[in-house]
């Protein structure tokens, strides 16, 4: 079988949505100008992304605040906040070049997703020709929703992650039920949990290993047969062309990550300045059994952040050398993240979401035809 391949989730949303985004927080757009714009955005995802060959696709997260916020509110300025949240939450991350993103901070009990990734998922459904994939939230990026040290009157810590584990529980059970082929969650708060950011006080308290038991605590009410198709991503962060903990060590992450009982892992690889090295790790600590499941883990080939396109050539050679480190029954290849996670990005290093948009299914299609090309000199 050739070498999977697979996207995150995100693309760079249009000039013209992120434009709706922000007249819709100011009144001045309606909301069916909005879903107009976002019906339009989706269909051009799902098309463009089929004609790079994929195998799969997504709608680019075009009806999502971001990769993080979507079950909370509608867009990034707090509008449609659900009930029981405050706008003013802790720093989720801080960015190499300075710019944070923000949290909600949960003021009571009980916790709900007010949407699910799969109410996306069933509009997309029916305008893709082929199979459609789903990334959701984890669990452990909304654990931080709760405050760090004291306990909300009346709603203990643990009613609270009792209930983030049932609604993601929910999340990923209805984007199957939805037609989802596959179902990745996004970890980028993992390898930021090694990070120690002194403006950044969740950081450096060594949540990982609980992060890890919270994702397992999920991933564990699904079979085997059902976790194949479950993923769990991890990256650096990828906003504004800016990343979060790229100075964190994989040698730190990797042995606790592959923990986590899923089925496969999307993997920034690609902007890692000594990627053997990661290759060998991910070989001495991915599991060939990991409850029933062995971990395939897709390497990431293509940096979203960077706006030169790779060729197909520098895919299949970075396939190649993985391939001298990880079983190739075992081996994919993706994306080091989304190519935009939050709804409003301006792409500074590209110089406009709509040229960063074209440039990404340039890169998707090098991701392909290159993975094609690794696949066929390897005999597989
Ligand atoms: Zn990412």
């Amino acid at each position: 079988m050739p070498l999977p391949t697979e996207n995150v989730g995100s693309l760079p949303r249009p000039t013209t949505l992120q434009q709706a985004l922000a007249g819709y927080d100011a009144g001045t757009v309606s909301r069916e100008q909005l879903q107009a714009e976002q019906d339009a955005a989706c269909r051009d995802s799902i098309e463009r992304m089929e004609a790079t060959g994929s195998a799969m696709v997504t709608d680019g997260e075009q009806r999502a605040s971001s990769f993080a916020t979507y079950p909370l509110t509608d867009t990034l300025a707090g509008t449609g906040l659900a009930p029981n949240l405050a706008a003013d939450g802790q720093y989720f991350a801080i960015f190499a070049d300075g710019h944070h993103r923000q949290l909600p901070r949960l003021t009571g009990g009980p916790f709900r997703y007010q949407t699910y990734a799969a109410d996306y998922l069933a509009k997309a459904t029916p305008v893709a020709r082929g199979p459609v994939k789903q990334a959701v939230i984890a669990p452990s990026m909304l654990a931080l929703l709760y405050p760090l040290d004291t306990e909300i009157d009346g709603y203990p810590r643990e009613q609270f992650l009792a209930d983030l584990a049932d609604e993601a529980e929910k999340d990923i059970r209805r984007c199957f039920e939805a037609g989802a082929v596959r179902v990745s969650i996004d970890f980028t708060e993992g390898r930021l949990a090694l990070r120690n950011d002194p403006d950044n006080p969740w950081t450096g308290r060594g949540m990982l290993a609980e992060f890890v038991a919270l994702n397992n605590r999920v991933l564990d009410r699904f079979s085997a047969e059902q976790r194949r198709d479950i993923g769990i991503h991890t990256c650096p962060g990828g906003d504004l062309d800016s990343t979060h903990s790229a100075d964190v060590d994989y040698a730190e992450l990797l042995p606790m990550m592959f923990q986590m009982n899923a089925g496969y892992f999307l993997i920034q690889l690609a902007s890692e300045s000594d990627r053997e090295r990661i290759y060998a790790l991910i070989g001495e600590h991915s599991r060939a059994d990991a409850n029933g499941v062995p971990q395939v883990c897709f390497v990431g080939v293509i940096n979203p952040q960077d706006p030169r396109i790779e060729t197909a050539e520098e895919v299949r050679d970075q396939l190649l050398l993985a391939a001298q480190h990880i079983p190739v029954d075992r081996l994919g290849s993706t994306d080091d993240c989304g190519f935009s996670p939050f709804s409003i990005d301006d792409k500074p290093k590209h110089g406009s979401p709509d040229f960063a948009r074209d440039v990404a299914f340039e890169k998707i299609r090098s991701r392909v035809e290159g993975t094609r090309l690794a696949s066929e000199q390897l005999g597989i």
